[in-house]
């Protein structure tokens, strides 16, 4: 069956090709030849993104290593991906709602502490969760090995210089939105910073 185009209805056509995805909340992602169905008589071209979950999981963590602070819709991104409203991130920073919600509105960069214990906390509700997913299936579907290789490599990603390479933060004022690059490779998403 033919997809049609949800401005004018006219059937579109596969094709590949970059696509900017400011639908993350992040302004500047580019996923790089993914599948789109671009519409022959008004040109509106949508993405056609697999396994999303995966794609919203690799940027998170592509921002995380970001070696410059994090700017408003970085932290407002991280934030969302975790499921906490501004006022939860703030009790758990210590700061109040308002500093939270400057820093997402680019009204007041956010300190390089603040930076730091954001990604540390980030990082690990999202350790948390994948803990959570990959028990959930392995009780399902018995598929310890897999547990078990998620818990072995937790365990190496939280080694005191891992972790110190992810918040290797450069001291600088450049509170700039990242470029990140998106590619898709045998289902899984490899983002990078361009
Ligand atoms: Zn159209």
């Amino acid at each position: 069956m033919a997809n049609k185009c949800s401005l004018c209805e006219n059937a579109m056509e596969e094709t590949r090709g970059d696509y900017p995805f400011p639908e993350s909340g992040l302004p500047n992602v580019v996923l790089v030849y993914i599948p789109l169905l671009k519409c022959p008589n008004c040109g509106n071209v949508e993405p056609m993104i697999h396994r999303a979950k995966h794609l919203i999981r690799a940027l998170a963590l592509i921002v995380l290593s970001k070696p410059h602070a994090l700017c408003g819709a970085e932290i407002r991104y991280l934030r969302k991906h975790v499921g906490w409203k501004a006022v939860e991130l703030a009790q758990i920073l210590g700061v109040d709602k308002t500093t939270v919600s400057k820093w997402e509105n680019d009204q007041d960069p956010i300190g390089s502490q603040s930076d730091r214990l954001l990604r540390v906390i980030i990082r690990n509700q999202i350790k948390v969760k994948e803990l959570h997913e990959a028990a959930v299936r392995a009780e399902r579907e018995e598929r310890f090995q897999e547990l078990i290789r998620v818990i072995e490599k937790d365990y190496r990603d939280s080694r005191l210089d891992q972790l110190c390479s992810i918040l290797d933060v450069r001291r600088s004022s450049d509170h700039a939105c990242a470029k990140f690059i998106v590619e898709e490779r045998d289902g899984e998403y490899y983002a990078e910073i361009a």
